[in-house]
């Protein structure tokens, strides 16, 4: 590399955000250049599989998102292992640490964000990490082959599912949460619980309403002075927007970069999308977030008009051999109507609820059949004319309404 390349449209990093806005940049403009930068030495993969992978080989290739071969047909320029270092926004280009120079005419950062690990004594110990990249993954799951004992510390998606890989490699995991109860955004107090019951059946050591201390070299000390064992500790703790770049360009930033319905920043011919974007007060850090930016941003940077409507909050996950699907608002409430199907002797549990007419959100626990269609309904905001509590007796009938909507 050398000589500037522009003026086109360059991508700050190679994410699922970063795939999806090269998508909808070529959905507008075939010809103007695209050069992405990605800091990782690889092409856009899945994250969300890393968890599930601790303890088994893996390989970029395996996970990617597409095919080298589809970045060339959509003739983009990917930089790998090449890291962006600051936008100057007064020469409309972005330098890079190896001390080379693009001109852009648009700036699409989609760099993401970083894992988050508490302020805690004892860090600089051996074998401590966190889990964002295939470099990291490898790295624990050679850390834990000599390793007898784990402890993860945060019981999000990512630490329920990274503790359940390693419990099946017979290491002792221990799990800390802070909250009383799992997952408690996502799920309500039954589908909790239910959650609670099953990683414990996996021999995993629960330690709910635990709050770490310090880190010492065989563990962990929680705040009243219990020691948990961990040889290897595995901080999922979460994320925080990646803003060295951003904050070159100085840019709107609250927590991650402001910006608007067409993902334009402060700086209307700079966009970000995904994990380092913050719109109307939320900050993504998830895959559908990311691919529905990326587009828009995409869309909007090649001089297309697209607005961003936002994804609301789903997730869909496997944790210990149950698959569980939430969308939406999911807690009990006064003002909220909650429709219930459980079983628990085969542990199924399924929710929905309503705000007035209208579906605001759903839990499927065990079964997660029909989850695109309650995401979509939730999407889409679907009034069901009549659907109190007194006219829809169950929720297979509230799904059945929900279908055939
Ligand atoms: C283990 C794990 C499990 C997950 N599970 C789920 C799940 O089940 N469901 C779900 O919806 N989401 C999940 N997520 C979150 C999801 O992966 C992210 O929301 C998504 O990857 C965000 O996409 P992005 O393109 O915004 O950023 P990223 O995927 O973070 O990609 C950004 C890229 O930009 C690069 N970069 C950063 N700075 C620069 C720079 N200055 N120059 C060049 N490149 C740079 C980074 O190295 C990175 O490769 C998971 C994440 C992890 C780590």
């Amino acid at each position: 590399m050398g000589a500037s390349l522009g003026p086109g449209i360059v991508i700050v990093g190679l994410g699922p955000a970063a795939v999806n806005a090269l998508e909808g940049i070529r959905s507008q403009d075939v010809d103007v250049p695209v050069t992405i930068l990605s800091q990782e030495p690889y092409y856009a993969y899945y994250r969300p599989r890393l968890s599930h992978l601790l303890g088994e080989e893996v390989s970029s290739e395996s996970l990617a998102i597409k095919k080298p071969q589809w970045y060339e047909e959509r003739n983009a320029q990917v930089l790998l292992g090449q890291t962006a270092k600051a936008i100057d926004v007064d020469r409309k280009t972005v330098s890079l640490d190896n001390g080379s120079e693009l001109s852009a005419s648009s700036v699409i950062l989609a760099c993401g964000s970083s894992p988050f690990v508490p302020p805690l004594s004892g860090l600089d110990r051996e074998n401590v990490f966190s889990l964002r990249t295939v470099d990291d993954a490898r790295a624990i799951s050679s850390a834990c082959e000599t390793a007898k004992t784990v402890c993860v510390v945060g019981a999000g998606p990512l630490g329920l599912e990274a503790a359940w890989a390693l419990a099946k490699r017979d290491l002792e995991v221990h799990l800390l949460e802070h909250g009383s109860r799992l997952l408690s955004k996502m799920l309500d107090q039954n589908a909790s619980r239910m959650l609670a019951e099953i990683v414990e059946s996996a021999g995993i050591v629960l330690h709910l309403s635990a709050f770490s201390e310090a880190l010492f070299p065989g563990g962990i000390r929680l705040a009243g002075g219990e020691e948990i064992p961990g040889e290897v500790i595995l901080f999922s703790t979460g994320v925080r927007p990646n803003l060295d770049v951003p904050r070159s360009a100085g840019l709107k930033i609250n927590r991650g970069v402001e910006v608007d319905k067409l993902m334009r920043t402060s700086t209307p011919w700079i966009y970000a999308a995904g994990d380092v974007a913050e719109f109307e007060g939320s900050v993504g850090g998830i895959m559908p977030v990311a691919v529905a930016q990326g587009k828009v941003a995409g869309v909007n940077a090649a001089g297309g008009q697209e607005e961003y409507v936002a994804v609301p909050p789903s997730y869909t996950l496997m944790v210990m051999g149950t698959r569980l699907f939430s969308v939406g608002d999911v807690q009990d409430g006064p003002d909220v109507t909650s429709i219930v199907d459980v079983d628990y002797d085969s542990r199924v549990y399924r929710k929905l609820v309503l705000l007035g007419d209208k579906v605001v959100g759903g839990i499927l626990f065990g079964d997660i059949a029909g989850s695109d269609k309650i995401r979509r309904a939730v999407e889409e905001g679907v009034q069901l004319p009549g659907a109190a509590k007194e006219s829809v007796p169950d929720y297979a009938s509230l799904l059945d309404m929900i279908v055939r909507d």
